[in-house]
Parts: structure tokens; sequence; C-alpha cells
């Protein structure tokens, strides 16, 4: 793990060799979380409401120990030929296509369009740091705002700080809950940020349903 990056700044990412090997797409469990931004896109780019998603695409999962839950991109069982012993079976992200390549590669969630970097919050705002978990070589430098190839990048990480802030503060919350009480509180909160369908800026619906469940749970 290395850096300390702005979106301006260029790092070594984009490598001329990747051909799509889909490895960064397989086995991921639940950890390709989703985020309000995320389930907006993916409705708009899709088609389909958020609800039509949940019945295959996406799943709900717990996502720290206070007890946050979060909805993250599923995983389906394929079975791929091996060299020697016939098939084998592994997970793969429901939108990998046969190819190795995304198939929603302009509203792929931003855990996708991040990778192999990470995020931050700190102080001074959002950082980047690269993971260091592609080994692919024969990389180039490519600016990290053109990597994430998000629109409007300022209004995006105000919300991603937003996100970052409530959901934090709602832990804190959570983990004094009992069980029930924490059931409660996240149906509400996936109702209010996930469910219900965002119309017009989303950036503007955000912050106005994110300060109606502040007044609520916070
Ligand atoms: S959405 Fe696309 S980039 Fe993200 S894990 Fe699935 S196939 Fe890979």
């Amino acid at each position: 793990m290395k850096g300390n990056y702005t979106s301006r700044d260029l790092v070594r990412l984009a490598s001329s060799r990747c051909a799509g090997c889909g490895d960064c797409c397989r086995n991921m469990g639940d950890s390709i979380r989703l985020d309000p931004y995320d389930a907006y896109m993916l409705s708009f780019g899709l088609h389909k409401p958020f609800q039509k998603l949940i019945e295959n695409e996406v799943g709900f999962s717990v996502a720290n120990e206070q007890g946050l839950v979060l909805p993250h991109l599923q995983m389906k069982k394929v079975l791929r030929s091996a060299t020697d012993d016939g098939q084998q079976a592994a997970w793969e992200c429901t939108f990998l296509g046969a190819d190795g390549k995304c198939r929603i590669h302009s509203v792929r969630p931003g855990v996708c369009r991040l990778f192999p970097l990470g995020r931050q919050y700190g102080e001074n705002g959002i950082t980047y740091f690269d993971l260091e978990a592609c080994d692919m070589p024969g990389k180039s430098k490519v600016r990290v705002d053109k990597w994430l190839g998000i629109p409007d990048l300022d209004d995006y990480h105000a919300f991603k700080e937003q996100w970052h802030s409530f959901c934090k503060r709602l832990s804190q919350r959570l983990a004094e809950e009992d069980q029930d009480t924490k059931s409660k509180i996240n149906t509400l909160m996936l109702h209010m940020f996930f469910m219900t369908a965002y119309d017009g800026d989303f950036y503007e619906s955000f912050e106005v349903r994110r300060k109606q469940v502040e007044q609520i749970l916070l």
C-alpha cells in the first residue's frame, strides 16, 4: 500500500497488457459494497428499479461489527474449464461477461472504478493510495480523476465525505442498540437511501434525504 494522492496526481495504474483477466471481479465475497450513488447509477444504467436489482444482482450484508447493513454486488457460482481436472467452480460478479470484461463498465460501482486504488478520508479531504493489488506488468501513469471517470468529481467527493461521516455516526448509534432496534434502523436507512428511487439531481436529492434521516436517527 503506497501513496497519498489527490485526484489530480499521476499514478502508475493503467496496464497496456490488461486483457480483462477479470480476476478483480472474482471471489470478492460481499466486499463490493454499494453507496447510494452506486445504487442510483445502476438503476439508471440498467433501467431497473433497485427493488428489481435485489432479486439477483445485489444482496445485503452486515458491513461492520456495529451492525450496519449495506448492499453489495452478488457473486454467482460458475463453472470454468480447468487445464487438467475438468471444470472448476468459481464465484464471479453477476456482471462479469464470459470474455472476462465488465458488462456494465459505464455504470460500474465506485469500488470497481477505484481498483487498484483505495480511498482515505482526512482533514484535508479525500486522498487515494495504491493497494498494490494488481500485479499486471507494463503499467503507465494516469491521472486519478481520469482513472475514476466520474463526472463532477468535486460534487462526488462532497457526497462521499457526507456518506462516510453518516455511516460512521450511524454505526456509533447502532453499537448502542439491541438487535431489534438495529434491524429497524437499518431498514429505515436502506429504504431512504437505496430502495426509494432518486428523481432529478442525485446530489441534491441525497442531501435532502440525509438531513431527514439524520434528524430521525442521529
Ligand atoms: S461490476 Fe464490473 S468491474 Fe465491478 S466486479 Fe462486477 S464485473 Fe467487475
